[in-house]
């Protein structure tokens, strides 16, 4: 009956996390808890399966390649910026 719940890799199968998320917060069978709690991949797979954006939402595209260059240039004015502040800040009065 538990080899069901279980896949060829060893791990949880989809009869298994049914059984699982069936289950009543701390009610799922002890066999099925125990893989979880030491499993990454089933962890992984499980809060992949709970996340509501998993299907809803795709991922968001990259921003567009002149957006980017537009804030590293912003980035090296700002450090321009402040090298040239910091020299005259140094600047001794006359
Ligand atoms: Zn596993």
């Amino acid at each position: 009956m538990a080899a069901a719940f279980f896949d060829a890799d060893g791990c949880l199968s989809t009869r298994g996390f049914a059984q699982i998320s069936a289950a009543p917060p701390g009610r799922a069978p002890a066999e099925l808890a125990a893989h979880l709690a030491g499993c990454a991949r089933c962890q992984r797979r499980l809060l992949v399966a709970a996340l509501p954006s998993a299907s809803s939402s795709p991922r968001r595209p990259p921003p567009p390649l002149w957006r980017t260059g537009v804030a590293v240039a912003v980035c090296l004015l700002l450090v321009l910026i402040a090298m040239v502040l910091t020299q005259v800040l140094r600047a001794r009065p006359r």
